[in-house]
C-alpha cells in the first residue's frame, strides 16, 4: 500500500522538523512543509495530500482555522489540528470548521499515529458515503423522468387511439343514419375512411407493440451471420414489386458478399422503416437509393430519397416516439418509425445519422459493427 502522503503546516521551524522526523520514522510521506495559511492552500491544490496536520498560530494574514476552511471546502481533504492554542474561543471556532481531529502539543507518537489513522479512514467513508448518495439521487432523477417519458407517450399514444376511432364511429353512426339516402359516392368516402383509420389503427398498435417489445430488459437479440447484399437485395426488390412503377428502389453497393452479425428481425425493422419513409416522404416518380458499404469492422446502409426533406428545427427529436415534423401535412403516420429504428441500432451498438435539405429530400446514414467478438468475417469485393 502507498504510505499515506502528508502537508505540514506549520511556522515554528523546529517544530515542523521535528515532526517531519516523527512522521518519516512512522512511515508517512511529508510532502511538503509549510509556514503560513495562503501557502498551505495552494500546496494542498498543487499536491493532493491525503492529509492535512495544521497549526492554528500562523504567519501571515490568514490563521490555520480559516486556512482549514478553504482546504475542506474546496479539496475536500481532510485537516488535523496540532496545536499549543487549547482555549475555548479558539476550540469552538475549530470546531465550527469540523476537523477530522485536534491534538494538543507536545504530542506523543501513538497519538499522532492513531488520530491520522482515523481521520483518514473516516474521510474515506465520508466520499464514499457522499459519492453513493450522488449516485441514487441520480438513478432516482433517471427513473423520475424515464417513468415521466412513458406516461407521456401512453397519454400521446391514447390521443392517437382516439382520433382514429373517432373517426371510424363519426362515419359508421352516419352510414347508419343517413346511409340509405347517401349517394354511392359518399358511402364509399365513409367506407374507405373506416378502411384507412383501421389499417393506421393496426399500424400504430404493431408499432407501439414492437417498441414496447424492444425496451424489454430481456429482449431477445440474436445476432446470426447474415449476407447483408443479399438481405438489401431482397429488400429493395420486395419494396419495388409493391410498388410498381410508382416509384424507383435502387440497391447500390460495391461488394458481391459482405457477412455480418445481426439480428435479423431487427434488421429488417430498421431497413423497412428507412425505406417506407423514404417512399412516404417522397413526389412519386422519384428515386428512392440504399446504398450498401462493408468496411473492415462495420456495415454501413444509407438511404437517400429526393422528397420534402426535414425541416432543422424537427431532426433534433426525430427518434423520440411519436415525433412527426412540421411539414408533414397529410400524409399519415403514427411517428413511431424511427424510433423502432433508433432501438434496432442501439441493440447493435450502432450510430444513425441524419442529413436532410427542406425540399431537396433525406439521407440516413446506419453504421453497424460488423461482429461480435467471438466470430471471424468474410466479405468480397468485385
Ligand atoms: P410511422 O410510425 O407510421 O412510421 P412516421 O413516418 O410519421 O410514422 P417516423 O418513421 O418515426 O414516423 O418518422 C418521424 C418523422 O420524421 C416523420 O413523421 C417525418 O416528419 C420525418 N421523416 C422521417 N423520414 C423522413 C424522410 N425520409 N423524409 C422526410 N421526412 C421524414
Ligand atoms: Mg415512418
Amino acid at each position: 500500500m502507498n504510505p499515506i502522503k502528508i502537508l505540514i503546516v506549520e511556522d515554528e521551524q523546529l517544530v515542523a522538523d521535528d515532526l517531519r522526523e516523527t512522521l518519516e520514522y512512522l512511515g508517512y510521506d511529508v510532502l511538503a512543509l509549510v509556514a503560513s495559511g495562503e501557502e498551505a492552500i495552494f500546496t494542498a491544490e498543487t499536491l493532493q495530500p491525503d492529509l492535512v496536520l495544521m497549526d492554528i498560530r500562523l504567519e501571515g494574514k490568514m490563521d490555520g482555522i480559516e486556512a482549514s476552511f478553504e482546504i475542506q471546502s474546496r479539496f475536500n481533504l481532510p485537516v488535523v489540528y496540532l496545536t499549543a492554542n487549547a482555549d475555548r474561543a479558539t476550540l469552538e471556532r475549530a470546531k465550527a470548521s469540523q476537523p477530522f481531529g485536534y491534538i494538543l502539543k507536545p504530542f506523543d507518537e501513538r497519538t499522532l499515529a492513531t488520530t491520522i489513522e482515523i481521520a483518514i479512514c473516516r474521510h474515506k467513508t465520508e466520499v464514499e458515503v457522499k459519492e453513493a448518495l450522488i449516485a441514487a439521487k441520480t438513478n432516482q432523477q433517471i427513473a423520475e423522468s424515464k417513468s415521466q417519458t412513458k406516461s407521456q407517450h401512453f397519454y400521446m399514444a391514447a390521443h392517437e387511439f382516439r382520433n382514429r376511432l373517432t373517426i371510424i364511429r363519426l362515419s359508421t353512426e352516419m352510414l347508419k343514419a343517413y346511409g340509405s339516402q347517401m349517394s354511392e359516392q359518399r358511402k364509399q368516402n365513409h367506407i374507405s375512411g373506416i378502411e384507412s383509420a383501421t389499417d393506421s389503427l393496426t399500424n400504430l398498435l404493431e408499432n407501439i407493440l414492437t417498441l414496447g417489445r424492444s425496451e424489454a430488459d430481456n429482449f431477445p437479440f440474436n445476432p446470426t451471420p447474415i449476407d447483408v447484399v443479399t438481405f438489401c437485395e431482397e429488400i429493395t426488390q420486395s419494396l419495388q414489386l409493391t410498388l410498381k412503377e410508382q416509384y424507383q428502389v435502387s440497391f447500390l453497393t460495391d461488394t458481391k458478399s459482405c457477412i455480418a452479425y445481426l439480428d435479423e428481425q431487427l434488421l429488417w425493422h430498421l431497413l423497412n422503416n428507412l425505406l417506407t419513409n423514404a417512399v412516404k416522404y417522397s413526389p412519386r416518380g422519384s428515386i428512392i437509393s440504399l446504398w450498401l458499404t462493408c468496411k473492415d469492422d462495420s456495415v454501413c446502409f444509407q438511404i437517400t430519397d429526393q422528397g420534402i426533406g426535414i425541416p432543422p428545427e424537427s431532426q433534433a427529436k426525430l427518434f423520440e416516439p411519436f415525433q412527426r415534423a412540421t411539414n408533414v401535412g397529410t400524409i399519415p403516420g403514427t411517428g413511431l418509425g424511427l424510433a423502432i429504428v433508433k432501438r434496432c441500432v442501439d441493440l447493435h451498438k450502432g450510430t444513425i445519422h441524419v442529413d436532410s435539405k427542406l425540399g431537396k429530400g433525406t439521407s440516413f446514414l446506419v453504421r453497424l459493427p460488423l461482429k461480435g467478438d467471438y466470430v471471424s468475417v468474410e466479405f468480397c469485393s468485385q
